[in-house]
């Protein structure tokens, strides 16, 4: 049985944390553009570059962290020299423990389910691993885990931009999360609402279970769901088979 696994990987967004990522991203992109107004003549421009940048972190093949990548993009779409990416490397962090801890006002968040099967998990003995694409600095993936009611101590790992060295889809990031917490794919399940984000844990062997309150429609992909239902049944299903 797939719970019998030593090992929970989780998805945040979507997943944990009941939002809808597009209505997220518009908040999210429009606070990011105001604080850094200074850096780009217009919002477009900004965002192209986040965009642009963000993307590049996407495509990592390993050869430094995704913090590395994308600040070194973002610096030279933007013009920045490197002093002054330092400075905005300071600003960013700033930015994700203030503007961005204040986002959750616009969303209705969901706590109680999530929160709850955490803990289960915790007080079963499970070790849980928060699996969410590494694009944001630890301050960014801890907002976003407290919207979520859900302490970060619970995690062994978070995978955050500095961090990490590969991202979904890739099934490198995946092994990259092996290798940091010492387990193998037959150790592991992953939690997530993306069939292919998250389904790529099954490349390497990992078997996947779909949270489907969230659930990204994805047509062409085609990976093996050992389990899939909501969270309120997922949530049945550790209290009474675990
Ligand atoms: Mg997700």
């Amino acid at each position: 049985m797939f719970l019998d696994k030593d090992i929970y990987l989780f998805d945040l967004d979507g997943t944990l944390l009941t939002i809808e990522v597009e209505e997220f991203l518009q908040h999210y992109f429009k606070a990011l553009s105001v604080e850094f107004k200074d850096l780009c003549q217009n919002r477009e421009e900004f965002i192209q570059a986040l965009m642009q940048a963000t993307k590049q972190m996407i495509k990592n093949q390993g050869q430094q962290t995704n913090r590395q990548v994308f600040m070194d993009k973002f610096s030279q779409l933007v013009g920045l020299a490197a002093a002054d990416t330092e400075q905005l490397e300071v600003r960013f962090n700033n930015f994700y423990q203030n503007e961005f801890a204040d986002l959750d006002q616009y969303f209705t968040i969901a706590r109680e389910k999530p929160a709850a099967v955490i803990n289960y998990l915790k007080n079963k003995g499970k070790r849980l691993v928060l699996a969410t694409n590494p694009l944001f600095p630890p301050a960014g993936v801890k907002a976003r885990l407290s919207w979520a009611g859900i302490d970060a101590a619970d995690f062994e790992l978070l995978t955050t931009y500095d961090n990490m060295s590969h991202a979904k889809p890739n099934p490198d990031y995946y092994r990259e999360i092996l290798t940091k917490i010492g387990a193998e794919p037959d150790d592991c399940l992953m939690i997530g609402n993306d069939p292919q984000e998250d389904g790529s844990a099954t490349e390497l062997g990992i078997e996947l279970l779909l949270i489907e309150d969230f659930l990204i429609p994805r047509d062409k992909v085609d990976y093996p769901v050992s389990w899939q239902g909501s969270m309120a049944e997922f949530k049945r299903l550790i209290e009474t088979k675990l």
